[in-house]
């Protein structure tokens, strides 16, 4: 079969002849019919991110159709429409067993540290792999598997409960789906913050009220439009040490701040006022589970979470638009969503 492989850190991505992978007794054979090609995709090929072992195949934002499975397989039956959890899991560990698969210690992401979806098939673990309703075209179901999954863990690793507050500093892609998946699961009010006014309208229209950092200091602006209270739960979506501290700084007493933007730089807190006076908690978020993805694709399929903002453009599984599409990512953070449909 054809797939675009990382054969080399800091070299273009190569198409490669790869025989056809066949399921174990618990494996799923998937003819891959969309895979979103990933900020983090330009990462892996720069080298700024370890992909291991080489070549693999990139794409961790995968949706088909049931190819093959194996003998013991009970939840597919061939031609089923499916998309996949990206972390191929165990199931036996103590991680897997208390739902925080994400720790698995051979636990593997495709894409990363396992053949990913740049390609015809991608085989998967039965416990990976999820039923795509029929509603959701799979290019959504790709692209859903990661920005989005990943926010509505982020939102229950910070324990939002209804009727509760939010603040989402930050609306990227991760942004769009934290806002309206916060009030689907019954947040009262929800803060977008940016200093893009494109990025603030479209909050608006997802019924988010918009706080523009780019013309005072969006921890006041919350106060002051929470009457002074602050918000219970404050996602930090861009990984910059400012909205790290303005996250924490926003919020009420008992809230809790959820990091998920990634840094390697360090941020202060003012820790008696703005941490212990408070019982506030900083919370860090990685991936997201597989535990999390039915209600994902239920909100989908109900429309309570609309992927139409993301201006999606499909390209054929061939190397050139591969890496083109990577090259764009690198040069400007446009937010049009390159799909492969193979
Ligand atoms: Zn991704
Ligand atoms: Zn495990």
């Amino acid at each position: 079969m054809k797939a675009v492989r990382l054969v080399e850190a800091g070299r273009p991505l190569e198409m490669r002849d790869v025989p056809r992978p066949s399921p174990g007794p618990s494996d799923v054979l998937v003819r891959v019919r969309a895979a979103g090609i990933c900020h983090s995709d330009a990462h892996y090929r720069a080298g700024k991110s370890r992909v291991h072992p080489l070549p693999l195949t990139l794409g961790h934002e995968v949706a088909g159709i049931v190819e093959e499975i194996g003998a013991g397989v009970k939840k597919f039956r061939l031609g089923d429409r499916v998309c996949l959890h990206y972390l191929a899991t165990c199931g036996e560990c103590e991680f897997c067993r208390t739902n925080n698969e994400q720790f698995c210690p051979t636990g593997a992401m495709i894409g990363k540290y396992r053949d990913g979806g740049f390609a015809e098939f991608i085989l998967m673990p039965e416990r990976s792999v999820f039923e795509l309703p029929d509603g959701i075209p799979f290019e959504h179901g790709a692209i859903m598997m990661c920005s989005s999954a990943t926010s509505l863990h982020a939102l229950n690793k910070a324990r939002l409960s209804s009727g509760e507050t939010v603040a989402v500093f930050g609306v990227g892609g991760l942004g769009v789906s934290a806002i309206q998946l916060a009030k689907a699961l019954g947040a009262r009010e929800v803060f977008a913050v940016d200093i893009n006014p494109r990025k603030l309208a479209l909050a608006e229209r997802f019924d988010a009220i918009p706080v523009d950092a780019s013309v005072g200091n969006p921890v006041a602006r919350i106060r002051e439009l929470s009457g002074g209270r602050g918000v219970d739960v404050a996602l930090e979506l861009v990984g910059l040490p400012v909205t790290m501290r303005q996250a924490v700084q926003s919020l009420a007493i008992l809230g809790r701040a959820a990091l998920v933007g990634l840094t390697r730089e360090t941020f202060e807190i003012a820790s008696y006022s703005e941490l212990l006076n408070r019982e506030a908690e900083i919370i860090g978020v990685s991936d997201h589970l597989a535990s999390e993805i039915p209600l994902l694709l239920d909100l989908a399929r109900t429309a309570k979470l609309d992927l139409s903002p993301d201006i999606i453009r499909t390209v054929p599984l061939e190397v050139s638009a591969v890496n083109r599409a990577l090259d764009r990512l690198e040069a400007f953070s446009d937010d049009l969503r390159v799909v492969i449909t193979p």
